[in-house]
């Protein structure tokens, strides 16, 4: 092999490695950014022209497994509501595992986006994003297995190994995978900050899997907060990104809430009072 077949070969793997770090990271950052945080928090504002760009920027990184923002907003503030109760659209305490929980969720937000399921008025308040030319596009098979038959040809492109290929489904679900990850480990594993009536939990300091959705202690405890950090050690990505699209003035965080830790963490045997200022 020639030194330039050589080098090919190596651009090769990156591209690849390139392409599934930015589809993973873009679809869960616009997920968290546009259809949790804005969507159905309303934690920040923006202009009604940046909303149309980032709701169009929330349908491509997202693609295949793209959410309406809607059905998600009524399905997280059923969420916030009924957190780890029999009433919780998807909580690991509840459900044995984590497919079923995964399953109960698909069940509930098919019936929010298609009508066949009755939710209380105060979750569809109709404050969220709409724009039916993109959202009607998850009505049928069509789009989805377009986007799942795109992510196929760029492998066939570009792959260099077999074992790539099983790098597929993961595109292909990958907002189910984001979904099963936050929904479960974040109600199941980790330390908390608030002691509340639900199991949330921050499942890492750094959230470098989940662009900050892992902090979900704090978020149950602050949903207002467009931080999900509450501690100086606590990295919330997709809020540094927020600061900057603030700095230029692009979004409004002025006035809004802000998650803050009580003095120490509390691990699962460890408990302390929440300060009565945390509200
Ligand atoms: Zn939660
Ligand atoms: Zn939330």
């Amino acid at each position: 092999m020639n030194a330039h077949a050589v080098l090919q070969r190596y651009i090769d793997h990156v591209t690849i490695a390139i392409l599934f770090l930015l589809h993973w990271q873009s679809s869960v950052f616009f997920q968290s950014f546009f259809q949790h945080r804005y969507g159905a928090h309303g934690q920040f504002t923006m202009s009604r022209s940046w909303e149309r760009i980032f709701h169009f920027m929330a349908w491509l990184t997202q693609g295949s497994s793209y959410l309406s923002p809607r059905a998600y907003a009524i399905l997280h503030r059923m969420h916030h509501a009924y957190s780890d109760t029999p009433k919780d659209p998807h909580s690991p305490i509840q459900e044995p595992n984590v497919v079923k929980m995964m399953l109960r969720t698909g069940k509930i937000y098919s019936g929010i986006k298609e009508g066949t399921l009755e939710v209380e008025s105060r979750f569809d308040d109709g404050r969220y994003p709409s724009w039916p030319l993109l959202d009607k596009t998850q009505d049928g098979w069509g789009w989805p297995l377009a986007w799942g038959a795109a992510y196929t040809l760029f492998y066939f492109a570009f792959a260099t190994h077999w074992w790539q290929f099983l790098l597929l489904p993961i595109h292909w679900f990958m907002g189910p995978i984001h979904g099963a990850i936050v929904n479960y480990f974040g109600h199941k594993v980790g330390y908390r900050n608030f002691n509340g009536s639900d199991d949330s939990r921050n499942t890492l300091p750094f959230d470098f899997l989940t662009m900050g959705e892992l902090f979900q202690n704090n978020h149950h405890k602050y949903g207002q907060s467009p931080t999900f950090a509450a501690r100086w050690f606590e990295i919330d990505p997709a809020y540094l990104i927020m600061r900057v699209f603030a700095a230029f003035g692009i979004i409004r965080l002025k006035g809004t809430q802000v998650a803050r830790a009580p003095s120490r963490v509390t691990g699962s045997r460890i408990s302390i009072p929440v300060p009565a200022n945390a509200d």
